[in-house]
């Protein structure tokens, strides 16, 4: 399933694999002049490349390696000759996909990237009358880029915001490191967030406040509850509520527990003993 539309300069393509009349997750690319910033799913290639007929494609910016970002990059590498652009650290499994292990969940909803020939971007990146600056940023995965644009207020966050209220943890995510790149993300002048999951956040700056805050405020609830003796399980039931279909479909990847888990580790040190 793919659907096309507009913001500004922008097409924006939102897509995902159909299971019958149902698509159990979408992702966004997006099209700004000649640049494709991240490919989606190649479940959608066929009506992605479709919809991209009659476009220049010059080149992609990768704002990170993971399968549902760089789906497409092998044939849309092929059919125009794009160059790609990604950060070092994730350049070695944009060519290399199968080295990443995906779970059977990921295999499912996006399945493995042909692998496909990206070059190191620089610190900034021209895109017609658009100068963004390129930053790295933690937590989620390595080699992460999000692009920053100051005279429109843009900012392309790849997998780093994706909602305000996140309350479960991939198992290779890092809550305290994704937390310090949000601040540091929150130090520019945004008023559009383009978020892989949610596209277009219009209000950008005060969403990316509102994350920080919700994370800042869960990070310390925890801390104190731990504080006062409550076990971790008990702290995620309080907190979180008990694991629910995203923890059973995912076979645990996504995790309140590891959330909790996570911030604790990081405190003190160790994983907590339940
Ligand atoms: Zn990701």
């Amino acid at each position: 399933m793919l659907k096309t539309s507009t913001y500004e300069d922008l097409t924006i393509y939102k897509m995902g694999r159909s299971i019958g009349k149902f698509v159990p997750y979408f992702v966004h690319a997006f099209l700004l002049e000649d640049t494709l910033i991240d490919t989606g799913t190649g479940f959608a290639g066929v009506e992605f490349l479709s919809a991209l007929k009659g476009k220049k494609v010059n080149r992609i910016i990768n704002t990170h390696y993971h399968e549902d970002h760089t789906g497409n990059n092998h044939r849309i590498q092929q059919t125009y000759s794009a160059a790609i652009l990604a950060h070092r650290d994730s350049i070695p499994y944009i060519s290399h996909p199968r080295n990443v292990k995906l779970k059977l969940y990921q295999k499912h909803i996006w399945d493995y990237p042909d692998g496909s020939k990206a070059t190191e971007i620089e610190d900034f990146v021209v895109i017609g009358p658009y100068q963004f600056q390129v930053i790295h940023v933690h937590g989620h995965s390595a080699g992460h880029i999000c692009l920053y644009e100051p005279h429109k207020k843009w900012l392309f966050t790849g997998d780093m915001f994706c909602g305000v209220r996140n309350i479960y943890l991939r198992r290779d995510e890092d809550f305290d490191r994704m937390l310090s790149s949000l601040e540091d993300l929150s130090m520019l002048k945004i008023d559009t967030l383009f978020c892989s999951l949610k596209g277009v956040v219009v209000g950008g700056g005060n969403a990316l406040s509102e994350k920080i805050k919700y994370m800042r405020n869960l990070r310390s609830e925890i801390l104190s509850l731990h504080q006062k003796g409550m076990p971790p399980g008990k702290i995620r039931n309080k907190l979180l509520g008990r694991e629910d279909l995203m923890f059973y479909v995912t076979g645990g990847h996504f995790s309140k527990q590891f959330l909790i888990n996570n911030i604790l580790a990081s405190q003190y040190g160790k994983a907590p003993v339940e």
